[in-house]
């Protein structure tokens, strides 16, 4: 099946009409990638998939809320977009906004940005304000910048980014044939992507799309992490800055889709976190950012603490868990390059390669 994008394929659940005109870049229907290695090393039960929200058109699930919210601003007649962003935002909305011949301006919170993020937003043409504070004030300010202008907001507090967000539950549930899984892990910052993942396996589950719904595992950075400790967070801190957020704009809905579900949502330290984000790159060869990592790493917290223990899956032998792996690896190379060891230099002789392989015959007898 050849992919127009999310809003064709899922045109049923979204707020769009016929004569809507579609501004995409064919994202969505990202691969669901399984996991049984990482899975088994983590707990026994578990079986692991990898929904890998990276190989979107501009590197991270930000592009399902995009495609919905710029739509819908042509539709009403902007001509310009804004948004605060700890990047991939930015990202997708001077790509979307470029499509769609609008003008985007970004504010982000200055050198706490992934560089590849950055770099699209400045390739893109967006007018790239970086503010002297951090992403909970960035947001304060286009609220009310775009209270006063006639420019559309297009953070997830823009309802049509929940709904374009949403598809991603859908395909979930596409593809393991009307089945959710038992649940789904993803990393919290804004906290408008677990909203967004809740609403559409309600909504799917209600469609009767599905024949049951997930327990909703949600994970903050240890220095971002305002929802478990049931208090904002003036100056957050992490390295995985997609999550570097301290006052959640959809920490209710967040809070609803823990309780809803039965689920979760924890914290996980800058260790934590970087420790998973090497593990999953080295053992299923997946590369995500630090953030997405952060999924993963409370899950491994969770299995120490034996909470799948108790748990039954929906249907067979194994607990079936989707990790959302929010970004591409890509998109913070300077991220990587710091957590991974260091490449060797050496003189262009065999011997010296062969020694750093490990494949010198010591020949000394
Ligand atoms: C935006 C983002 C998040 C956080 O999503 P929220 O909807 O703000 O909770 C996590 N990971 C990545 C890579 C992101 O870009």
């Amino acid at each position: 099946m050849h992919n127009n994008g999310l809003i064709e394929r899922y045109r049923k659940f979204l707020p769009v009409s016929e004569s809507t005109s579609i501004i995409t870049l064919h994202e969505g229907s990202t691969p669901l990638i399984p996991a049984y290695k990482l899975g088994a090393a983590i707990h026994k039960k578990l079986e692991i998939w990898l929904k890998y929200e990276g190989l979107n058109p501009t590197g991270s699930f930000k592009d399902r809320g995009m495609t919905m919210a710029i739509t819908k601003a042509v539709e009403e007649g902007y001509k310009a977009v804004m948004c605060a962003s700890t990047g991939n935002t930015s990202a997708s909305a001077a790509a979307y906004a470029a499509r769609a011949g609008l003008r985007c301006a970004v504010l982000i919170p200055e050198g706490k940005i992934a560089l590849g993020k950055l770099s699209q937003a400045m390739i893109h043409g967006a007018t790239v304000v970086q503010i002297k504070g951090n992403f909970d004030e960035a947001l304060a300010l286009v609220r009310q910048i775009c209270e006063e202008h006639p420019i559309a907001l297009v953070n997830s507090i823009n309802p049509y980014r929940i709904e374009g967000q949403k598809t991603g539950a859908f395909e979930i549930i596409d593809d393991f044939d009307g089945i959710a899984p038992d649940f789904q892990a993803m990393p919290v910052g804004n906290a408008g992507n677990i909203t967004a993942y809740w609403k559409g396996y309600r909504e799917y589950r209600e469609a009767g799309k599905a024949e049951n719904r997930p327990r909703m595992l949600g994970f903050q950075a240890a220095g971002a992490a305002p929802i478990v400790l049931g208090h904002p967070i003036d100056s957050p801190q992490t390295f995985a800055t997609a999550i570097r957020i301290g006052n959640p704009a959809s920490w209710k809905t967040a809070d609803l889709a823990r309780e809803e579900s039965g689920g979760v949502i924890g914290m996980v330290t800058d260790h934590q976190i970087r420790d998973a984000y090497r593990l999953l790159a080295a053992t299923e060869g997946v590369f995500c950012e630090p953030a997405s990592a952060a999924s993963i790493a409370g899950v491994i917290k969770l299995a120490e603490a034996g909470y799948f223990e108790k748990m039954k899956p929906f249907k067979g032998n194994f607990l079936r868990l989707v990790c959302i792996l929010t970004g591409h690896g890509l998109k913070d190379p300077d991220s990587a390059i710091a957590a991974a060891e260091k490449p060797v230099t050496v003189e262009p002789k065999e011997e010296a390669i062969l020694e750093v392989l490990g494949l010198l015959e010591t020949a000394m007898a």
